[in-house]
């Protein structure tokens, strides 16, 4: 099946299909990044067919998906039509036009899990919200009056940028008017102390949203950083709108759409963890719930780094976290895996840092590691299939995501901007393939790459998952996949 809707085989319709594989429903998935890519590959053993819908004409899952429609899953009559085409419809990550899934639903299309869920989850302080109604232990936290507003001079630039490939940063601080209410987050500095926790509610993702403001004085700049962040993941999330817009040159409702989200902040206390523990739940048509091992995460620079199953903490604690992950997935409606992200107290204390209602970073290494990956469990999950076993067949794993690395400056008619990327060939890959050069002489080790055209600083690029017969094995294969015992000596 081609690349674009057009050359998609539209024969492929819910009446007219042949029973193939344990299922002769059609998956449709918004999003085509890599979660979509590892979904179709495990899809692809049970023979199950996978569509994809992703803006990106050379997007991860593309090549691997039965059918690759390019459009935005944010625009409604894309959505619309994309359905037309599944039997089951879900998602690999949680920006989506929700309204338009609940307006699907309503007419009788089979949504996994549920519009609802998705609503509460795209949202990150109507998240909490739910959970603290729900009694999930939580960091506290409280909304915040911030909201910003888009200059005309900013939109014109979102048109510049489609004109001149690869510039993604642009000093945006005079395109904007902001709404501020600094009151309201110094408020909640007062009754939470510093440091201070501050997100986007919305379109965020690998700590994109996220600031922390030190002290009282850092509330201001922390706010507006997170405001101009909001405005690089809109231009991320609409991409094809922006296309389109062009060619109609309809330059009015592209600035209502790009000024109607609410991309308020919202702070939270900080969490002052000794680990990050998540828990991937898998939760049948029939609200049967297994869950998988617990696993420590471990970020650098707010980006998971590092995923070690299972997660080296006391068995009380492992209980807990999954009791906690139980709850919160039992009080969302719909099948499939969600990821629940925790953190543990220094006192033992598990509290709930977010759930996605999808397979998730931390459950990479189920694939080689669980006798059901994640990826198979939401296919079984949302097809109403029986759950498979999702605890572990080897002793010990480790996940290493290989992120992005390259940044160069450029220089562009006088004006200042950076070119926060490379292609195949540059330093930045090589530097990847080297490492993935290691990996295929490491015992247990598989490697993951993702074939993302371009590389982005901290973009995540690819996983290479090790397993072995106890952590510290794995660990000592890890090192030496990334020649540290040469770098430290050890
Ligand atoms: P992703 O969806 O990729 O997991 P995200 O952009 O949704 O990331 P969060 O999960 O909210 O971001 O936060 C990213 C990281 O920031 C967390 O994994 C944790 O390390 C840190 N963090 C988040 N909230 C807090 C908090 N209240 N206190 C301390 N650290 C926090
Ligand atoms: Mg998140
Ligand atoms: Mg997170």
């Amino acid at each position: 099946c081609g690349a674009s809707p057009e050359s998609c085989n539209t024969s492929h319709r819910k009446h007219d299909l042949p029973i193939h594989g344990v299922s002769e429903t059609i998956v449709g998935v918004l999003g085509g990044g890599q979660l979509g890519q590892m979904l179709c590959q495990a899809a692809s053993q049970m023979a199950i067919k996978v569509i994809v819908l992703d803006p990106m004409e050379n997007c991860p899952a593309g090549a691997l998906s039965h059918c690759h429609v390019v459009g935005s899953y944010d625009d409604s009559v894309t959505v619309e039509e994309f359905a037309k085409r599944c039997s089951v419809l879900t998602v690999e990550i949680e920006h989506v036009n929700v309204a338009t899934l609940e307006k699907l639903e309503q007419q009788g299309l089979d949504v996994q899990p549920k519009a609802s869920t998705i609503r509460i989850i795209q949202d990150k302080y109507l998240q909490k919200v739910h959970f603290a109604r729900h009694g999930i232990p939580l960091p506290k936290f409280m909304k915040v009056n911030h909201q910003f507003t888009m200059s005309r001079e900013h939109y014109y630039f979102l048109f510049l940028k489609m004109i001149v490939e690869n510039i993604t940063m642009f000093d945006r601080k005079l395109w904007l008017r902001q709404i501020d209410d600094p009151e309201s987050a110094k408020k909640a500095g007062d009754l939470f102390g510093y440091p201070l926790m501050i997100k986007s509610k919305r379109l965020a993702y690998d700590g994109r949203g996220n600031a922390v403001a030190k002290t009282e004085e850092e509330i201001s700049s922390a706010v507006q950083s997170k405001i101009f962040a909001s405005v690089n993941n809109l231009e991320l999330h609409h991409n094809t709108f922006l296309v389109s817009s062009i060619h109609a040159n309809d330059q009015a409702t592209l600035f209502a759409a790009l000024g109607g989200y609410d991309h308020g902040l919202y702070v939270e206390q900080w969490a002052p963890f000794v680990k990050e523990l998540a828990v991937i739940v898998a939760r049948g048509r029939d609200k049967s719930i297994l869950c998988y091992p617990v696993v420590e995460t471990i970020h650098r620079e707010n980006i998971c780094h590092i995923v070690k199953a299972p997660a080296n903490v006391p068995l009380k604690i492992r209980k807990l976290a999954t009791n906690v992950a139980y709850k919160a997935v039992s009080s969302l409606e719909g099948a499939g895996v969600f990821a629940v992200e925790l953190f543990l107290t220094e006192d033992g204390q598990i509290l709930l840092n977010e759930v996605a209602p999808r397979p998730h970073n931390s459950g990479h290494h189920t694939i080689e590691s669980c006798f059901t990956s994640q990826y198979e469990q939401h296919l079984r999950a949302i097809l109403g299939l029986q759950l498979g076993d999702p605890s572990m067949k080897t002793q010990a794993a480790i996940m290493y995501n290989i992120l992005g690395e390259d940044e160069v400056a450029t220089n562009l008619t006088g004006l200042i901007c950076y070119r926060l990327s490379c292609l195949q060939g540059e330093p930045g890959f090589l530097l990847a393939h080297q490492l993935i050069g290691r990996a295929l002489g490491i015992s247990g080790a598989t490697v993951h790459w993702y074939d993302k055209p371009e590389m982005r600083k901290q973009r995540k690029m690819g996983h290479i998952t090790i397993v072995g017969p106890s952590m510290a094995i794995v660990e000592t294969r890890l090192k030496f996949m990334l020649n540290e015992e040469l770098l430290n000596g050890d």
